[in-house]
């Protein structure tokens, strides 16, 4: 199987992979994991597709937020049902000239635009 690459650097610009835990949940995917600490519950993924264990209690307070819980990134391969999108830093115009087909066939999310 050929490996989905995780972050792009071919131009000035920065894109990575990034995933939306939100889809783990409500799709109730068999590799996620939950314990509790301190009277807490965290959750995560046991592929480590996101490296993080994330607060539940804290997560469900953001996602009622307008913006939601929004994505985490992505540090190993993703299986093909994790909802994964790419996370793009501009510097200047590097979008229309994207050369990284790859990442172009991704849903893009860009999220910030980084000014000199
Ligand atoms: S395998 Fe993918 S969908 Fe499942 S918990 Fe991990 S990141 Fe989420
Ligand atoms: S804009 Fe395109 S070529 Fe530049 S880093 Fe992002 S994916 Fe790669």
């Amino acid at each position: 199987m050929t490996e989905e690459m995780l972050e792009c650097h071919e131009c000035s610009a920065v894109c990575e992979k990034v995933l939306y835990p939100a889809a783990c949940l409500s799709m109730d995917c068999r590799f996620l994991y939950s314990f509790q600490e301190d009277g807490r519950t965290y959750f995560g993924c046991i592929q480590k597709v996101f490296p993080h264990e994330i607060d539940l209690k804290r997560f469900q307070d953001i996602e009622r937020t307008k913006g939601g819980f929004g994505v985490v990134k992505v540090s190993r391969q993703p299986l093909p049902h994790c909802s994964v999108a790419v996370q793009s830093c501009y510097q200047t115009e590097e979008g229309p000239l994207c050369r990284n087909l790859y990442f172009k066939r991704r849903d893009r999310r860009e999220v910030q635009t980084v000014e000199d």
